[in-house]
């Protein structure tokens, strides 16, 4: 597991992965990096399998190639057009549109589309830890940009709420966002439990949800809201989320409007360590959950 490929210079991924059994060899160490056993039997001898990406338990006879039981099995497009969809996703700061992808690999739009949403389910779950410290909670609405109606009005709009944390002196820490159904006190509280550890201390303005919450008992530092001074490094994520937004995916339903905030969240909380989120998503794909034999059998012998 030495030779991992590290970084976003195009020219070297594109020399280090030049054909399929490129990235079947890429897979395969990280795969088996353990050595081989049987997923059906733990059976740890083997003989050979169908191709060199594929081994075979000596026991029970199952074959499994290196894409078995992975997010990258039973793709629409070739494992080397993945890798190059994979690595244009997250090695640009901002992402691309599946449309941009699809053109650039050349794939149906679709198919880069579904990928990104693998790629995106695998960021999700890399953004779940809870925030610590001191936290700026704030709120806004996402999409439906109707003109005179800067409001808290949710008729086109969807709801989210925001917390990111505030290390003094102007540096922030990690964020998270997350939709919410409404900006009532106990829709609020529920999504400040989800994002935030008990612990923490959070800096609000004098919104009253908030006020309801503090009444609580929640240990909340209230602010006026100033035209954003108060809350000065969270308002400017949330614009420059929705910049992000408008700017890389033009719109987006708001069926699918977590999945951009996980992504937003993802490459936000990772903005300094870029060369290694690459081998994180891989990883996330070759340790997807365990499927039943059934499942294995039918899709890969
Ligand atoms: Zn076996």
């Amino acid at each position: 597991m030495d030779d991992l490929f590290y970084g976003i210079n195009a020219i070297e991924f594109g020399k280090r992965f030049r054909c399929q059994a490129d990235c079947q060899a890429y897979l395969y160490a990280i795969k088996w990096k353990n050595g081989y056993a049987c997923k059906f039997c733990g059976c740890r001898d083997e003989i050979k399998g169908r191709t060199s990406f594929h081994r075979r338990c000596k026991d029970c006879r199952y074959d499994e190639s290196v894409l078995c039981n992975t997010l990258f099995e039973g793709m629409r497009m070739s494992i080397l057009k993945a890798f190059h969809l994979l690595f244009r996703t997250i090695s640009k700061k901002k992402g691309m549109s599946s449309v941009e992808l699809a053109t650039e690999v050349g794939v149906q739009q679709k198919t880069a589309w579904k990928f990104k949403l693998k790629i995106k389910n695998a960021m999700v779950q890399q953004s779940q830890k809870k925030l610590e410290g001191s936290v700026q909670v704030d709120e806004t609405l996402v999409g439906g940009y109707s003109k005179g109606n800067p409001g808290r009005s949710l008729e086109t709009k969807s709801a989210v709420l925001l917390a990111l944390e505030d290390l003094g002196d102007g540096k922030t820490g990690n964020i998270r966002m997350e939709v919410i159904e409404d900006f009532s006190a106990d829709i609020i509280k529920i999504g400040i439990e989800n994002m935030i550890a008990e612990t923490a201390t959070l800096k609000t303005d004098k919104f009253k949800s908030y006020l309801k919450i503090k009444k609580d008992g929640k240990d909340i530092e209230t602010g006026l809201s100033n035209k954003g001074a108060f809350l000065d490094q969270l308002h400017k994520q949330i614009m420059c989320f929705k910049n992000w937004l408008r700017g890389t995916h033009h719109s987006c339903s708001a069926q699918y409007l977590q999945t951009y905030l996980d992504e937003y969240n993802f490459r936000f909380n990772r903005r300094n360590n870029r060369a290694s989120i690459f081998n994180s998503i891989i990883f996330r794909f070759m340790n997807a959950v365990p499927k039943t034999y059934a499942d294995l059998k039918a899709k890969c012998v």
